[in-house]
């Protein structure tokens, strides 16, 4: 049997290896390794593939949360309500800017941030609401997007995991319903190689509709210049380089495809694992597509880690995202969150492991992981 990787790029990349060879020497012939045209093109493309009106590239997809929060000049004595089931940077580009990160708590079901704990959050301090779009699937954007109206507090959409996702709604399933990353008033993604849309080191992007504030994040991404070495504003030095974007440019070709092949991987994971008493499988909300960046199941939290040592025994990588939830991550203490808060989010943590899920799954691969697994659950 081929070894099981949880995320297997080289395979992905050997694929297509002619078209990312002949990307590459386009930016090494071109000379433009740090912005310039195939990170222009790249933008554009972005930018028809999402619907997004104006696509900012920056460094990272925590450069890109942090520029946001910038461009609403989000400081000390402010505000941002966020889950604390997430990866780490949606709290820390908070607290790096000496804002307050206010942690609610997430859904059972979904992993996704709780609306009424976020109405219930606000305060007039509050300067930004974060939601997460956890796992591939997207928070309750009708419920969110009705308090951002209502309060005047803007949304900024966590996109790093759930890129090409759609937002449904009360609509229900169609073709041009609106992509991740585009409903809030800004949307933050990135292009970290195992993400679902990935290049061959850093990238990320913010979305955004508003033309200000289009203005505002390009400036702030390139060190609060406007005009060459005039600085208007402290920025930081945050860019795409040429050939993350000619790869990227690529695969952007390909997303559907590679969409497409997670969600028929999840399928039959789904089909293996439905019946087996002890596994929960992850839980759809009808309202939103899931692009199954992870693939999380929900266990006996008192049997969870001897499993992913079962599971590694016989050569099959798991993951836990994430054990330790914000609130009590350490190089948070300083905020004194109250840890009886989150009792969904301590129970996940104690709960989930996601499974190998990426575009180059093969059936036979899957059967063994789930063999593997059922065996301990059952056993
Ligand atoms: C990966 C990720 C980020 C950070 O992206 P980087 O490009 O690694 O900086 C932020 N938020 C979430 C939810 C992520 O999964």
């Amino acid at each position: 049997m081929d070894p099981i990787h949880m995320v297997d790029l080289i395979g992905q990349h050997a694929a297509i290896e002619n078209e990312l060879n002949a990307a590459m020497q386009r930016v090494m012939r071109n000379g433009a390794f740090v912005k310039g045209p195939e990170v222009q093109a790249f933008s554009e493309e972005l930018q028809a593939y999402t619907g997004s009106r104006f696509v900012i590239p920056c460094g990272n997809g925590t450069d890109a949360l942090q520029i946001a929060l910038m461009a609403l000049g989000i400081g000390p004595g402010d505000e941002v309500i966020t889950t604390g089931f997430t990866f780490i940077s949606t709290i820390e580009v908070v607290a790096l800017l000496g804002a307050t990160p206010v942690l609610v708590d997430v859904h059972a079901d979904t992993f996704n941030i709780q609306a009424e704990q976020v109405a219930a959050a606000i305060t007039p301090r509050t300067k930004a609401i974060v939601p997460v779009h956890l796992f591939g699937q997207m928070a309750d954007m009708d419920a969110l997007l009705a308090l951002s109206n209502k309060s005047g507090i803007p949304v900024i959409e966590d996109n790093a995991q759930a890129i090409s996702a759609r937002w449904y709604g009360a609509e229900g399933k169609r073709k041009d319903a609106p992509q991740s990353g585009t409903l809030g008033l800004m949307g933050t993604t990135s292009f970290f190689p195992s993400k679902n849309l990935g290049c061959m080191g850093d990238g990320g992007a913010i979305m955004t509709n508003d033309e200000t504030i289009a203005r505002k994040l390009q400036q702030i991404a390139n060190h609060g210049m406007s005009k060459r070495y005039h600085h208007d504003v402290v920025g930081l030095n945050s860019r795409l380089d040429g050939l993350q974007a000619a790869i990227l440019r690529v695969k952007l070709q390909h997303l559907d495809a590679y969409c497409a092949a997670r969600q028929q991987a999840a399928a039959r994971y789904d089909a293996l694992l439905q019946d087996i008493p002890g596994i929960q499988i992850p839980l759809r909300d009808v309202r939103s597509s899931h692009v199954f960046h992870q693939y999380t199941l929900q266990v006996d939290p008192t049997r969870r880690d001897a499993l992913v040592e079962h599971m590694k025994a016989h050569g099959i990588p798991t993951g836990v995202y994430y054990p330790v939830p914000g609130h009590r991550q350490a190089a948070f203490a300083s905020y004194s969150f109250n840890l009886d808060a989150h009792p969904i989010s301590d129970a996940l943590a104690a709960r989930v492991i996601s499974l190998p899920m990426h575009t180059e799954l093969t059936e036979s691969q899957q059967s063994n992981i789930c063999a593997a697994l059922i065996k301990f659950v059952l056993q």
